[in-house]
């Protein structure tokens, strides 16, 4: 019996994607970590992966022990700073986890220590997008040089920063640059080399491909660059030849299709999530609902049809409007449509009760 809506999942898809950002990041003489967040780490593709590239980033120590549960035995590093209430999880499930913080730090030497363990630490830093770690020069510095003295049951593996997340702001050789000096600057401080210098996700990729990438940088976390494949061309002017955008797909069920009035008839007061929507006359046209909604995607809108002509009106937490006026296929009750996913959509489908397929 076929349920809707249902995500159906391509493992070859994610494969040939995974194989293909490998090949290049071993061309430039980066060390890839796949992020496989953006899809709750969903142990069968983690396992396709596996197969290529096991070596994962996560941001949730749940999701991680569900991947250890489901015998998943590579590299995972935890690229959220961790809480330290979650410290002993993260030692032993992880192989590495991302820090910022110096009682974070010292509490999980601690733990550590009472665990009999090693674990290896990855120090963020901020060159500009404002999101997590230390900003300025020295307190990076410091922060690595206590990590190598004083922590001895931890072991300083590298030093990364982030971008495009809060701040907005894109990777450049510039900003990357401040990321391989202040390495320099620690390495010659502890006498040493760092394993990782790790220089962002999808949109330091793009770098890469334009061969822009600064020599030091030997580590990225990739996630929606091999997940849907779509930001390296649509955002980071760097399209990868090759790359598959059909790694997830979502299929709903039409419920009614109707010809009716485009403007809401009477007093307005707010829709089903209290706001208060704009409206446009366009006369009487046809349109469709198909039974998904911001229950199960977060943002229908997001969507990408598969089906030309399409346009979303709205909906509520399950249902989606859509107006179908001017497709050329005849849409009906019963039949189903297909939708490609965006980083979003992605997100949210793969913890939602929508059903999940394998081709
Ligand atoms: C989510 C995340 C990534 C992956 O980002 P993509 O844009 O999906 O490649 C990399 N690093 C960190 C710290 C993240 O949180």
């Amino acid at each position: 019996m076929n349920r809707y809506p249902r995500l159906v999942i391509n493992a070859e898809a994610i494969e040939h994607n995974t194989r293909l950002v490998q090949q290049l990041c071993r061309d430039n003489g980066i060390m890839l970590s796949v992020v496989t967040k953006g899809f709750s780490s969903m142990p069968k593709l983690v396992s396709s992966i596996s197969k290529i590239n096991p070596i994962f980033s996560d941001s949730r120590i749940e999701t991680i022990k569900q991947m250890r549960e489901a015998g998943i035995n590579g590299h995972i590093t935890l690229i959220r700073s961790p809480m330290m209430s979650e410290a002993e999880d993260v030692i032993n499930n992880c192989n590495m986890s991302f820090h910022v913080d110096k009682a974070v730090l010292k509490h999980f030497d601690e733990v550590a220590g009472r665990l009999s363990k090693k674990h290896d630490v990855l120090l963020m830093c901020d060159v500009g997008d404002l999101r997590e770690g230390p900003f300025y020069d020295e307190e990076v510095i410091e922060l690595a040089e206590y990590i190598e003295n004083d922590l001895s049951n931890l072991y300083l593996a590298g030093l990364g920063t982030e971008f495009a997340c809060y701040g907005s702001i894109r990777p450049t050789p510039k900003n990357l640059g401040v990321l391989s000096d202040r390495a320099t600057a620690i390495e010659e401080k502890i006498g040493r080399k760092l394993k990782y210098i790790s220089g962002g996700g999808t949109s330091s990729l793009a770098l890469v491909v334009q061969g822009k990438m600064p020599e030091k940088i030997n580590h990225l976390r990739v996630g929606e660059g091999i997940n849907i494949g779509r930001e390296m061309g649509e955002i980071w002017n760097a399209p990868l030849e090759g790359i598959r955008h059909d790694v997830f797909t979502l299929e709903a069920e039409v419920t009614e299709t109707r010809k009716k009035p485009t403007y809401p008839i009477g007093e307005f007061a707010v829709d089903a999530f209290g706001q208060e929507p704009e409206y446009v006359d366009r006369g009487d046209r046809t349109r469709a609902i198909v039974a998904l909604g911001k229950k199960d995607v977060f943002d229908p809108h997001q969507l990408i049809p598969t089906v030309e002509g399409i346009d979303f009106l709205g909906g509520s937490s399950d249902i989606t409007i859509i107006d179908i006026e001017d497709c050329k296929e005849e849409i009906k009750a019963g039949d189903i449509l297909k939708f490609g996913l965006r980083y979003p959509t992605m997100l949210f489908s793969s913890v939602t009760d929508v059903y999940k397929v394998y081709e």
